[in-house]
């Protein structure tokens, strides 16, 4: 039988975009005349990173990484792929990793390690939500836009079995 599901707003499109215009002000301030390489994490952050990229005031290249663990399921499987490399080399380079969530951390912790064996300049995150949850791996998020309780979260790039990327707030999963 097909599992019923009830969205519950959690953060607005509103507070959203407030977030995000006042995160691409600290980043432009930040990162202006460094050229950084931008590096959206596939496939949530695509939302966020189109959105985050059009309020930054300087010049910048843009690469993504494909990463999978979750499958279709709601809880991480605990091994992260990469499923799409860079096409840039990042020696020397400022990179901005753009992350849709942060739950475990394993995902970015995986990505940091590679990344930083590649000799970066520097290597800092940018996630449009972290999840309020002990974690044991150390990471370089530098921006957040919001903190929530860890609940299962969909909308605004994020899915529920590859549904709800489309819509304009984030919303918990309530699965019945
Ligand atoms: P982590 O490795 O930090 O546990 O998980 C990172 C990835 O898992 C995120 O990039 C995202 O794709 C997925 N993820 C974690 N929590 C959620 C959630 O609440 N909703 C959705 N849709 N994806 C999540």
């Amino acid at each position: 039988m097909e599992a019923k599901v009830e969205l519950r707003m959690i953060i607005s499109a509103d507070e959203i975009h407030r977030k995000i215009e006042a995160m691409g002000c600290q980043i432009s301030n930040d990162y202006k005349d460094r050229y950084p390489l931008m590096v959206g994490i596939l496939k949530g952050c695509f939302i966020f990173a189109a959105d985050l990229l059009r309020t930054l005031n300087f010049h910048y290249e843009l690469d993504f990484l494909g990463t999978s663990s979750y499958g279709n399921d709601t809880a991480s499987s605990g091994i992260v792929r990469l499923t799409k490399d860079l096409d840039v080399n990042v020696e020397g380079r400022h990179v901005l990793l753009l992350e849709d969530i942060v739950d475990t951390g394993l995902t970015l912790h995986y990505l940091c390690d590679i990344l930083q064996r590649r000799n970066p300049a520097s290597l800092k995150i940018a996630a449009l939500i972290e999840k309020e949850i002990p974690r044991n791996v150390d990471l370089p998020v530098e921006y957040i836009g919001f903190k929530t309780p860890d609940i299962y979260l969909a909308g605004f790039g994020l899915d529920w079995k590859q549904l709800f990327r489309g819509l304009p707030y984030v919303a918990e999963v309530i699965e019945h």
